[in-house]
């Protein structure tokens, strides 16, 4: 048997389900959101989708610890009352007799970031987009001593090409990676699994950018000039979440930028929202580093600390493009 192959069975079932309970949500309750304590928007099928996924992992994986993005203490807050009983309705759906107690319990158990082995969980990233009904993705990744060896990301509301039938009412994809093992995606529609290859395009003329929809996530200004310097010249692609790792992992997009500046210089990174999708686009061909080109290190605890920006591409551009940053950088 290959190596990590429960751990990606295991890891893929569970954002499957959470696909699900996520999407039946959105369908039920349109746009309503919470504010967390640091203003960010937060939904009853964030905690919901982080408790089931938890479960799993805890059942299945005992050993392992499990860092999720979601807070219980935030959850059990008084002014959370309401969200945490519609959560515990809707976990009921999927598990039978589920209180709000277990709720909590499964959402604390994706706490405890203390493991040499341990899971990171993002029940959604870009909630966002989410609540604005677009891209979003769960994601699930196991790291191994700093190393991501198995990341899953759902794109429930990813269709299986640009172009193609999709968009919110499909099921959408899951992209798996396992490391040393390639990347593949997994229709939701049709059961279809793809292996995944980056464009091999190296030409800075040609190629695609894909950034984040909220302008505040990245300096889209800078971006731009960077790689204008390259000759860089097709609209940028924009999308919420780690499905941009995806997208450039099946060829769609060959650069993802996300680089910090001004205020937000002192910002970093939050693991879940890039281990995933990191394995997936260096199984299928591309390359992920920091703005300085250093690895992202994913043992220091729940943040990219030794990191600054994120530069992700189909990495026949890669060189080009840090040295175009290093340049402006020294201007
Ligand atoms: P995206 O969908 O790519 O725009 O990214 C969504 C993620 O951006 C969320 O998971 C947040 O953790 C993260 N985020 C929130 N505020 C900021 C910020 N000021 N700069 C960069 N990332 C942010
Ligand atoms: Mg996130």
């Amino acid at each position: 048997m290959l190596a990590y192959s429960k751990e990606r069975e295991i890891a893929l079932q569970a954002t499957i389900v959470a696909s699900q309970f996520c999407e039946k949500v959105r369908r039920d309750q349109a746009s309503q959101a919470f504010a967390k304590p640091d203003h960010s928007p937060v939904t009853v099928a964030d905690y919901g989708a982080q408790a089931l996924i938890c479960q799993t992992l805890k059942a299945q994986f005992p050993q392992d610890a499990v860092v999720g993005e979601e807070d219980p203490l935030v959850l059990s807050s008084p002014g959370m009352q309401s969200c945490l009983d519609q959560v515990t309705a809707y976990v009921q759906t999927w598990v039978t007799g589920a209180t709000s107690q277990d709720v909590l319990d499964w959402v604390g158990q994706g706490q405890d970031p203390t493991g040499q082995r341990f899971w990171t969980v993002d029940p959604i990233d870009g909630t966002k987009g989410y609540v604005r009904g677009d891209q979003y993705a769960i994601a699930l990744a196991l790291i191994e001593e700093g190393v991501v060896q198995v990341g899953v990301m759902a794109c429930p509301a990813l269709p299986v090409q640009f172009g193609g039938t999709g968009g919110p009412q499909s099921p959408g994809v899951v992209f798996t990676a396992v490391r040393g093992q390639g990347a593949e995606m997994l229709s939701l529609a049709s059961g279809t699994r793809s292996p995944l290859a980056v464009n091999r395009i190296s030409t800075p003329q040609g190629f695609q950018l894909i950034e984040s929809v909220e302008r505040d996530h990245g300096t889209p200004e800078w971006q731009h000039r960077v790689i204008q310097s390259l000759g860089w010249q097709l609209p940028p692609l924009r999308m919420d979440s780690l499905a941009k790792y995806g997208a450039i992992a099946r060829g769609e997009a060959d650069l993802y930028l996300r680089l910090p500046t001004g205020n937000s210089l002192q910002r970093r990174e939050n693991i879940w929202d890039h281990a995933a999708g990191v394995i997936v686009l260096e199984e299928a061909g591309g390359k992920v580093t920091d703005q300085w080109g250093k690895p992202l290190n994913f043992a220091c605890g729940t943040k990219l600390q030794d990191n600054e920006g994120i530069v992700a591409s189909n990495g026949y551009i890669h060189e080009a493009v840090l040295e175009a940053i290093g340049e402006r950088a020294e201007a």
